[in-house]
């Protein structure tokens, strides 16, 4: 056998086949022999929502920043999303956005938004993965532990579904299973120790329902997104999705709870800045029910800072932060460790592997995490260190979202953070604050 890296080993597993996952599995696979994806779930044929992600039900953005490391982990995934029919348009231009109930001016942002489902979305990452000559996908087979071999991760515990518990060997074991991932229970039982973790409580609940696209849903645009703020708990987003869907979902934290039949979405949504949602609620045709799940909090867990950590264990995606999915950052960020895993590997070194990932991820984190917390951190309901500044810092925000809807150029630099491209300091360069400055003076 061709041996791939002799420092790293040859093989490596997977715990879940989701986005993570399956994004983990690529970045592995150019530096290991052979990857072994292991899934509780049988993958559906079609592009469906499926049991273990019951947040695939839910409208889900994929932001510029993940959509760019798609096409770079999967060269042409840009064009395929256009091939397999996902709408697709300037996310200022095309898109309407009402920020603290101020619409956004529009303007071309050169930041594609794209509409497509979460199922879509997996399915043809896993499509691309599958066709990786050295991954394998084990599906309908559950991880129950680790094995540990010399004070290192040696391989997993697996279960088929119907069949009798199996080990598989391997030199590297990463947990992509998500918000539900067993590692904490695992590390105890070999007496690792466990990250500590830093936790920002919104009780986000989501209600999804789809429609079917017909003339006058949304008069040719990409969507419309109204963004939560203090005093309005309330979130709403209409886009245009994959097979002529034009999916709705309604948002609310803090106790507001967005019902699921048809008359009390339709009151909830005309609260909401625009109409569009109502728009669609009243004169659309529905496709299925409307679907509600619930997303207590956002969890970081801090794997950087133990200090003693099991080599040949490393912890991605949801497992290692997950996100208020108001911000819609998990699928993008799951890219970026990806990026970072793929780039540490290909160094072919094993030393000290799992400090340098973790670290490495932390200090990615912070960017995404500061900025989801720091918005959530604006409703005074909200739980969570506030530091001195936070109040000048929110006052100038707030007059940026209010001047953004005179001046595109602002909003073009408030999407580019929230798609990732640009760090949240970029705010606060003296043109911009003079840009809003102006505006608020006018
Ligand atoms: C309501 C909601 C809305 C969201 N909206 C957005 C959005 O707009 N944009 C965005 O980018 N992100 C969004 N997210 C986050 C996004 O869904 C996740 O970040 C993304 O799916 C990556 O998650 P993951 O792969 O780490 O875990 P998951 O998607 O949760 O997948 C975990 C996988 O592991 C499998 N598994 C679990 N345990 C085991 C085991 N023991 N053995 C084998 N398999 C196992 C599960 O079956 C599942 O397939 C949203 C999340 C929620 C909850």
């Amino acid at each position: 056998m061709d041996t791939k890296s002799n420092a790293l080993g040859s093989h490596a597993v997977v715990i879940g086949g989701s986005v993570a996952g399956l994004l983990a599995a690529r970045a592995l696979s150019t530096s290991f022999d052979h990857v072994t994806v292991v899934e509780r779930d049988t993958f559906p044929a079609h592009t469906v929502p499926r049991r273990g992600v019951p947040q695939g039900r839910q409208v889900h953005a994929l932001l510029t920043r993940g959509a760019v490391g798609l096409d770079s982990l999967f060269p042409g995934f840009i064009d395929a999303m256009t091939a397999a029919g996902i709408p697709s348009g300037d996310g200022q231009a095309e898109f309407t956005w009402f920020l603290d109930g101020h619409r956004m001016a529009k303007a071309e942002s050169g930041l594609r938004g794209f509409g497509v489902s979460r199922p879509q979305i997996e399915a043809m990452i896993r499509d691309r993965v599958r066709a990786l000559p050295n991954v394998s996908l084990r599906e309908s087979t559950q991880a129950d532990g680790l094995l540990v071999e010399e004070g290192r991760a040696a391989g997993v515990r697996i279960r088929p579904a119907g069949g009798a518990e199996e080990t598989l060997a391997a030199e590297l074991v990463v947990d992509a299973a998500g918000r539900g991932s067993r590692a904490h229970a695992w590390l105890r039982d070999f007496g690792c120790p466990v990250p500590e973790q830093s936790v920002v409580r919104t009780n986000v609940v989501y209600v999804t329902r789809r429609f079917k696209q017909e003339p006058g849903l949304l008069d040719g645009t990409l969507g419309t997104t109204v963004v939560p703020y203090p005093g309005q708990p309330r979130a709403g987003v209409v886009i245009r999705q994959e097979a002529d869907v034009v999916a709705v979902l309604l948002a609310g934290l803090l106790g507001e709870e967005p019902p699921t039949d048809d008359a009390g979405m339709l009151a909830f949504a005309s609260g909401l800045d625009g109409q569009a949602a109502a728009d669609v609620l009243r004169s659309g045709t529905p496709l299925d029910d409307a679907v509600k799940m619930r997303y207590p909090e956002s969890t970081l867990h801090h794997y950087d800072r133990l200090d003693r950590h099991l080599e040949g264990f490393l912890v991605v995606g949801d497992a290692l932060c997950s996100f208020n999915p108001i911000y819609g950052q998990g699928m993008t960020v799951a890219v970026m460790e990806a990026e970072l895993l793929q780039s540490l590997l290909e160094r072919g070194d094993r030393q000290n592997l799992a400090s340098r990932f973790f670290e490495a991820a932390a200090t990615m984190l912070v960017e995404p995490w500061s900025l989801a917390v720091g918005g959530d951190l604006r409703f005074p309901e909200v739980e969570g260190e506030r530091g001195p500044q936070d109040e000048e810092v929110n006052t100038y925000l707030s007059g940026f979202r209010a001047a953004a809807a005179v001046d595109p150029v602002l909003g073009t630099a408030f999407l580019k953070v929230a798609n990732m491209m640009a760090p949240v300091s970029s705010l606060f360069s003296p043109e911009l604050m003079e840009r809003t400055q102006q505006v608020l003076d006018a």
